[in-house]
């Protein structure tokens, strides 16, 4: 007999363990442990699927007021226990308190903006080309959803995609990041309680290439919604592909931030230094390319380097810590793999990109100082490839059309940005940046809840998630042609 304190896997109401179990270490402090997480294996998931295709019939005809009442139950018990939710995720994952306070709230916000979604799903009523026959176009729930979600929002993007997925009627099996069992175990704990059936919310913790491969090959799983790195993403569409399964992909991204000489320069090095560096740059909307025109170049260098002086690296959960410790080792070292790298092709390290082995109290782990780049060329590596770490690099261009030239030049397209005081180039921008989100005078990182997420290119695949938008991927469209 196993019971919730266990830190067990949900599947069909009950918690089941696994046959290992694998710690959890704050990053901040790796001397404490943040618990013990069950590792499931392929037979978790078989469970979780059979209870969740078991309760699928009844969960997508139930009345759409349950669906509501339980989706308000799970935002209302998130808003409630904000404060220690938001400790709990900030211990595990290297956030700062205030940053998992602020993500956790978002995802309160998230279950409530969906339980009142679920009772606006709307279809459409169409005369048919054929005297006498009438036509419905209706939403449909697509069946058994297979959510597999990364460290970096440990809370947030569980709920984005949890929420719809039962808001429109589907049975969910979550598998999410090994570094973030808590916080997921937290909110499935929140969940089995909220009044939803068994069998239709599943958490599955363990091994991606055990847990995530057998949920996205398993035939009982109709559709997979993915967020994570470009490599995984790219895997998981070919597998689905196989067998058709519907599939939503959220990746990286090389976000970039242009910073024109019209800029008002205390504004610009704020948002720089906000959307490079907090949430030690481990964020998918992160900007790591600042692109900057040369009248103000050397005025933004300096500025830059000022303000990042007085960034406090510290603690996660101590009160004035700017930036929290990198969440994980091997996250640690692709950064300063990289800084190695940069340094290699060229560009000059103008501050930051120091190993820090320990927080202001005496405790092991994961620090670095943020580190920016000036003199950097769009070619080199660090300009190309994902680092997702406190790390930006600085590119001079001449103008504005050399700036959004070099904006476009990247594989990813999820969000960018431009500071700027000029009417024109702001409307110019907002139609030929080639990203999904467009921010002017505003950090390419912070987005709302309700309005659609997402990018282009390499940055994402698949319909885009939250907002009302959502609807697209959690539900499937239906035709019907009545005689009168
Ligand atoms: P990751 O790709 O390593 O892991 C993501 C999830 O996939 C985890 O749950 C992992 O266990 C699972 N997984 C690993 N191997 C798998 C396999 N073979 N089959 C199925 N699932 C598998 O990514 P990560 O390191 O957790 O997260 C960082 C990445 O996420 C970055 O690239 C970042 O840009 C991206 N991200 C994107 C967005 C977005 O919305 N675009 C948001 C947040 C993070």
């Amino acid at each position: 007999m196993t019971t919730s304190q266990d830190f067990n896997n949900l599947i069909n109401g009950e918690w089941l363990a696994g046959p290992s179990t694998a710690p959890n270490l704050n990053p901040s402090n790796l001397a404490d442990v943040v618990g013990h997480y069950t590792q499931g294996g392929a037979d978790h998931v078989n469970a979780a699927v059979a209870a969740a295709q078991a309760a699928f019939p009844a969960w997508s005809t139930s009345g759409i007021q349950a669906r509501s009442d339980a989706l308000d139950n799970i935002g209302r018990e998130i808003l409630a226990r904000k404060e220690e939710l938001g400790i709990l995720l900030a211990r595990e994952e290297g956030k700062t308190r205030p940053e998992g306070i602020g993500e956790v709230t978002r995802a309160g916000h998230i279950f409530k903006f969906f339980a009142g979604e679920c009772l606006r799903l709307s279809g459409e009523t169409l005369p048919s080309v054929r005297p006498g026959i009438g036509i419905d176009i209706t939403r449909e729930p697509v069946g058994v959803v297979g959510l597999i979600t990364p460290w970096n929002f440990p809370v947030a993007i569980p709920a984005w995609k949890i929420a719809p997925a039962l808001a429109f009627g589907n049975c969910v099996v979550l598998k999410p990041a090994d570094l973030v069992s808590g916080s997921a175990w937290a909110l499935a704990e929140i969940i089995s309680r909220s009044g939803i059936p068994a069998g239709v919310f599943n958490l599955v913790m363990g091994r991606g290439s055990v847990i995530g491969d057998a949920l996205v090959n398993h035939p009982g799983v109709t559709a997979i919604s993915f967020t994570g790195s470009v490599g995984v993403g790219g895997r998981i569409a070919q597998s689905a592909a196989q067998s058709f399964k519907k599939v939503q992909l959220e990746m990286g991204g090389k976000n970039p931030q242009i910073v024109l000489d019209d800029a008002n320069l205390t504004q610009a090095v704020e948002l720089c230094v906000q959307s490079s560096f907090f949430s030690t740059g481990q964020r998918c909307t992160a900007s790591s390319r600042l692109i900057v025109t040369e009248g103000i170049y050397p005025a933004f260098i300096e500025a830059m380097k000022a303000r990042m002086a007085t960034l406090k690296v510290d603690d996660a959960l101590k009160m004035g810590t700017d930036i929290g410790p990198v969440s994980s080792e091997s996250q640690l070292a692709q950064n300063l793999s990289y800084i190695a790298i940069g340094k290699a092709e060229g560009a000059t390290l103008a501050c930051g990109g120091e190993r820090l082995p320990r927080s202001s109290e005496g405790h092991e782990g994961y620090y670095m100082t943020p580190a920016l780049f000036s003199e950097s060329t769009p070619e080199m590596r660090i300009n190309r490839e994902e680092i997702f770490g406190p790390v930006a690099s600085v590119i001079c261009v001449k103008d504005y059309e050399e700036a959004l030239a070099t904006a476009n030049d990247t594989p990813f397209g999820l969000a960018a940005g431009l500071a700027t005081t000029s009417l024109k180039y702001a409307t110019h921008f907002k139609r030929h940046s080639q990203s999904g989100m467009v921010m002017v005078n505003l950090p390419t990182a912070g987005v709302d809840y309700h309005v659609p997420f997402g990018g282009r290119k390499g940055s994402s695949y698949g319909p885009r998630e939250q907002g009302k938008y959502a609807q697209e991927f959690f539900t499937t469209v239906k035709t019907a042609y009545t005689l009168a």
